[in-house]
């Protein structure tokens, strides 16, 4: 994705939201307004964190091949929308009470951290039985309307407003951004069918079959060999079989 220079527009969220906390230079969304249509720079300087809030200043966000597939207008998605759900950031500011890790610890400010890209809400029925991915009130990163105190709620943007409840996980510092970036989606992904899979036949040992070299493809590759398997991958595409 090319960034023009651009004159950002400018958008402030109400201060009824929470703790204001302004951002300077002003934090950017690159906002997609529809098919069709070029990403636009809007500027944010304010954002309002709610207690249990974090604001992430963005090292790096990936491209999933869900944001292509939604640019490219093969799956409908709410505009105007800061796309981007793969990345990975350092805490600049905390909301009133501070942020906690998955873990249960607290979050510091300038630690490195990725989350998730779904947001249960932990109180509605679902929730409570245990099917947070299925919450009634899921919200997701990259994925929701731009809207007034949510304003950054992508990846690709300079910084990424994240909301209390979110599962966020402490990351080291010398571990490279493009392995963190991935963690929240592709890498979570692979994690949990490798789990579901190694659950019926332990990898250590097996032989696994993986149709189609992409990320997901090459992710699962990767951690299925790590883990002991033998590993067969089908790809139509002579570039990706080589990868
Ligand atoms: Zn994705
Ligand atoms: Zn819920």
């Amino acid at each position: 994705m090319t960034i023009k220079a651009v004159t950002p527009r400018v958008v402030e969220p109400p201060a009824s939201l929470g703790m204001g906390v302004s951002v300077y230079p002003s934090a950017t969304a690159m906002v997609w307004q529809g098919e069709g249509h070029p990403h636009e720079a809007v500027a944010v300087p304010g954002v309002r964190l709610a207690p249990g809030d974090a604001l992430v200043a963005i090292e790096l966000a990936t491209v999933c091949g869900s944001d292509v597939h939604t640019v490219l207008g093969h799956r409908s998605a709410p505009t105007p929308l800061v796309l981007g759900h793969e990345q990975v950031g350092r805490v600049i500011a905390l909301g009133r009470g501070g942020a906690k890790t998955t873990d249960g610890r607290r979050v510091s400010i300038g630690e490195r951290v990725v989350w998730s890209v779904a947001v249960p809400c932990g109180r509605c029925a679902r929730c409570r039985r245990g099917l947070p991915q299925k919450c009634l009130n899921l919200q997701k990163y990259g994925h929701e309307r731009m809207r007034r105190g949510w304003e950054l709620s992508g990846g690709f943007a300079t910084h990424t407003h994240i909301l209390d409840g979110t599962p966020m996980v402490a990351v080291p510092d010398d571990l490279p951004a493009e392995i963190l970036a991935p963690a929240s989606c592709s890498t979570a992904t692979v994690a949990a069918a490798l789990e579901a899979a190694s659950a019926i036949v332990p990898l250590d040992g097996a032989l696994v079959l993986i149709a189609g070299a992409g990320m997901l493809g090459l992710t699962a590759a990767a951690m299925a060999t790590e883990a002991g398997a033998r590993v067969v991958v089908t790809d139509p595409v002579p570039e990706r079989r080589q990868a």
